[in-house]
């Protein structure tokens, strides 16, 4: 099978690179492992305003699918909190499993084949292309090759591109049944439950959504139990029964790799490290960025741009000033600092930067 671009991961980035080539004119083909996009995901499925504002296709997304929330309710290790808000500000919780196979159905009406249960493992440049075998003896020869393969990115090693190293270890647990106060997001700092990162609840769009995140060195869904934090909490998040579902993963905070193409092929999303590493999030520069490679390669290969990976990757986040906090934070987080920092003007203005970004934001209670 030939197509002009072979793109690794029905994520969030490879959704957005497929769908923007496609529009751009081009055969694209996209390649995951799994048997649907939507199934063992290991993402929270949040998305800040600044995604949907940028983000063209989110604004078709199915309004059964999401759910807006509001503010946040940040929470001090001794559980004292501050809300915070920021005007016209929201965040998405999201369906993440059906948001992702809705992804899948939109980016296949627009021309894109996208091959589930296909395992990446090597990939071949001969004649100025890419060959891609798959072991049922299946070969996409390709034009142009996207690794959006999320974190330990399989393209990345066999194309001899940088790879993550530095990472957190997120892991959230779903409940039908909990009683918190539904419009925000609950995030608790904590230094001996989640040391480098925080823990977060809120309501979502078909259940609660409870999890944290912590520095990782080599965890498993397994290593981490919530039960502890459940029990801190409960009071202000109370999860009645069993976790319905589980998702967990690694999250990279090392911050964008430093080879992330060679001719031919670029590394986006995950895959080339493109996660804030203040807030942890992803989706939003996947999707952002996806599209900006979708749109270059197409330019690329119809004859008006020059190969991307020589100068669209100069153009990707670096997340210096970001890095510099989550080594800070990382080294210094203590919790008796939090305690008595959190309702200072200070820290409740550093607060709203990190939640809301450059907006102008108000606080609305301490308590
Ligand atoms: C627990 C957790 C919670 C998170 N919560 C949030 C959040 O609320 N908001 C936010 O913005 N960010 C969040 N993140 C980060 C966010 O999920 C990621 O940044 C985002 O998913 C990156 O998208 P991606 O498309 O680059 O990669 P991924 O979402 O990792 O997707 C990679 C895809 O490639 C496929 N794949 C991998 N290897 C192969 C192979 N060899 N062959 C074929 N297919 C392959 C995978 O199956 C997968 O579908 C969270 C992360 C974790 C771990």
């Amino acid at each position: 099978m030939k197509v002009d671009l072979a793109v690794v991961g029905a994520s969030f980035a490879g959704l957005a690179c497929a769908r923007a080539a496609a529009l751009g004119g081009l055969r694209v083909a996209v390649i995951e492992k799994k048997a649907t996009a939507g199934e063992k995901l290991h993402t929270t499925g949040l998305v800040v305003k600044d995604a949907v504002d940028s983000v063209a296709w989110l604004r078709e997304v199915p309004a059964a699918l999401v759910r807006r929330i509001d503010g946040v309710r940040l929470y001090a290790p001794n559980l004292r909190h501050v809300d915070l808000a920021a005007p016209g500000y929201y965040f998405w919780a999201t369906d993440a499993p059906a948001l992702m196979d809705w992804m899948v159905e939109s980016v296949r009406a627009c021309g894109v084949d996208v091959r589930l249960e296909r395992l990446f493992t090597e990939a071949r440049r001969a004649g100025g292309e890419w060959r891609i075998p798959f072991a049922s003896g299946e070969e996409i020869a390709a034009r142009y090759l996207v690794g959006a393969d999320g974190p330990r990115s399989r393209v990345a090693q066999v194309l001899g591109l940088s790879r993550n190293t530095e990472f957190l270890f997120g892991i959230e647990h779903e409940y039908a049944e909990a009683a918190l106060a539904p419009d925000l997001l609950h995030c608790f700092i904590d230094a001996k439950l989640a040391p480098g990162y925080i823990a977060w609840a809120f309501a979502g769009v078909r259940a609660a959504q409870v999890g944290l995140a912590r520095r990782s060195s080599g965890m498993r869904a397994g290593a981490v139990d919530l039960a502890p934090f459940l029990h801190k909490v409960r009071g202000h998040v109370t999860c009645e029964g069993r976790a319905s579902s589980v998702r967990a993963g690694l999250i990279p905070c090392g911050g964008l790799l430093a080879r992330v193409a060679c001719p031919g092929a670029l590394l986006v999303g995950d895959a080339a490290g493109m996660v804030s590493p203040v807030t942890a999030g992803g989706i939003h520069t996947a999707l952002w960025h996806g599209e900006r490679v979708g749109d270059a390669v197409a330019a690329h290969l119809c004859g008006a741009a020059d190969d991307p990976a020589g100068w669209l990757a100069r153009a990707y986040p670096r997340f210096r000033a970001k890095r510099v906090l989550r080594t800070l934070y990382d080294r210094f987080q203590n919790d008796w600092i939090f305690d008595r920092l959190l309702a200072t003007a200070a820290m409740r203005r550093a607060a709203q930067l990190v939640f809301f970004h450059r907006k102008a934001g108000v606080d609305r209670r301490v308590a």
